[in-house]
């Protein structure tokens, strides 16, 4: 840099001054205080290494490989790393900006390998999958069937998955683990019903699969081992600790891999050769990720999973011991839920406890209620994503659990705010239908959230606008789900625009 360059300008320093004061606003991203969305190795270096590998190829259009090597290069190197982490020598696959983008091109890949008449076709997955799945559906045109699972375990049955296959099925999906509770699905017997009935079976890993390769202790095999698994997506920004940006989509068949992509040429310009979603892409993900692959290799993931089942199982435990909690279902992997304990004389609710937990020092994720197309329910929650750097305030985290739990003991849940309480009761009544609720235009909606108290234009820095989360929770608890959806997008809509 020579002295005259713009980055000692005020200007340039001010531009980045700004920035860091923004920054400073946000969750600590360090440090184990947050367990979701983030996932901290607590390797300091990491973080230095990604930020250098984005830099050096910041100008880079990761559209085309074949002008682009360094892209090419890495990918396959991340394809090589992934099937030989999942046990399939012969995978193939592309790497994507997430895994939200790898769980839409799964289906997309398979419901074009099964060449089905358009409007038509079915994916049947447990009731637990991620919603990325939904999002697949409505963007692709098909129809996703959810599955209850066992309340009790979290688990889906391969029975129930074979009975709600349809004529059109083209797809069966299981988790390893599912996001809400952390629960492996049985890869192997959905897999048995996947053979059987000539279907392929998608395992999403996205959350797990690089810790899970890694686990210390035996679990059921659920990856390409497993005869019947055709493909597999794992966040490399999840437990592979890459900045967020990058994921792998795995094909076991290389004609699946293929159906995946969209290519033409039937136009006036360049040929359009596409993998994945989107078009010019940002080589900074798959760079960033390529470089912590290549820093730590399989070593260096065992080593920082050890320390994540370590956490995991004394946080278990350390829950299990708190009168009035439990653990949700069988958790095996790094995350898991926390419930009002059933069996308890003195439940505690979970979202007062996560409430009392932050207050102490600790942010934990509330999940709501879910009630299961059976009609069964699944209890509300607060999750728990254990990271390597979990281990090294476990001690502090236990205290904060443990004295969260006497605060939150005795509270009622919370209580949605009063106008979205008369608003729920507008829908028992029938005064309001869902589709009036949904026909709502942008500001009728936004009005309806600000009369609930709920207003996205307050300024979030300001401690005092805080959002009330439990009552948020409640609130979708209370409403018909497509309303509050529809409220969420328009909050944030609200939030993030000028
Ligand atoms: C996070 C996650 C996804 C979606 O991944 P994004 O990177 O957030 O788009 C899909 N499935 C599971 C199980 C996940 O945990």
């Amino acid at each position: 840099m020579t002295p005259e360059s713009p980055v000692h300008s005020e200007r340039y320093r001010r531009t980045l001054a700004e920035l860091a004061r923004r920054r400073a606003t946000d969750a600590p991203t360090h440090g184990g205080r947050i367990l979701s969305y983030v996932y901290d190795s607590g390797l300091a270096e990491l973080d230095e290494l990604a930020g250098a590998a984005a830099a050096l190829v910041q100008p880079v259009n990761g559209l085309d490989p074949t002008v682009f090597g360094s892209v090419a290069s890495m990918e396959r190197d991340l394809i090589a790393f992934a099937r030989t982490a999942f046990h399939g020598p012969d995978a193939v696959g592309s790497v994507t900006s997430g895994g939200t983008e790898s769980c839409v091109l799964a289906v997309k890949a398979a419901r074009d390998h099964a060449g089905l008449a358009p409007g038509t076709g079915s994916l049947v997955l447990p009731a637990t999958a991620h919603a990325a799945f939904d999002k697949a559906a409505r963007l692709l045109g098909v129809r996703a069937v959810r599955v209850p699972v066992d309340p009790a375990t979290t688990r889906v049955s391969a029975a129930a998955m074979a009975a709600a296959i349809e004529d059109d099925t083209f797809l069966l999906v299981a988790s390893a683990p599912n996001y809400p509770t952390g629960a492996l699905d049985p890869i192997g017997e959905i897999a048995e019903v996947a053979t059987a009935r000539a279907l392929p079976l998608h395992v999403d890993a996205c959350l797990g699969g690089f810790a899970l390769a890694w686990w210390p202790q035996p679990l059921p095999a659920w990856d390409f081992r497993v005869p019947g698994v055709t493909s597999i997506s794992a966040d490399f920004h999840k437990y592979g600790y890459a900045p967020k940006g990058a994921s792998v989509i795995l094909h076991a068949d290389r004609d699946r891999h293929r159906a995946g992509f969209f290519a033409t040429t039937d136009w006036p310009g360049y040929p359009i050769v596409n993998p994945t979603l989107l078009g010019s892409r940002s080589a900074a993900g798959l760079a960033s990720a390529w470089a912590i692959t290549d820093y730590l290799g399989p070593d260096g993931f065992a080593a920082l999973v050890a320390p994540v089942a370590e956490a995991a199982a004394a946080l278990r435990v350390a829950v299990e011991g708190i009168d009035g909690l439990a653990v949700a279902g069988a958790p095996d992997g790094p995350v898991f839920a926390v419930v009002a304990d059933p069996a308890s004389s003195a439940p505690i609710d979970p979202h007062r406890w996560s409430a009392a937990v932050a207050a102490a020092g600790f942010t934990l994720q509330e999940q709501p209620s879910y009630r299961q197309p059976d009609g069964t329910v699944l209890p509300a929650s607060t999750h728990l994503t254990v990271t390597p750097v979990t281990a090294s305030v476990l001690d502090d985290l236990i205290g904060a659990m443990t004295v969260g739990a006497e605060r939150a003991r005795g509270q009622a849940p919370a209580a949605a705010p009063d106008a979205l309480t008369a608003l729920a009761q507008a829908f028992v009544d029938g005064a309001l239908t869902v589709d009036d609720a949904l026909a709502l235009d942008s500001a009728s909606t936004a009005a309806a959230l600000v009369a609930a108290g709920i207003d996205p234009h307050t300024d979030p820095s300001d401690a005092a606008n805080a959002l009330d989360l439990p009552a948020i929770i409640a609130a979708i608890e209370a409403l018909p789900r497509e309303v509050t959806a529809k409220m969420l997008a328009e909050f944030l809509a609200s939030y993030a625009n000028p």
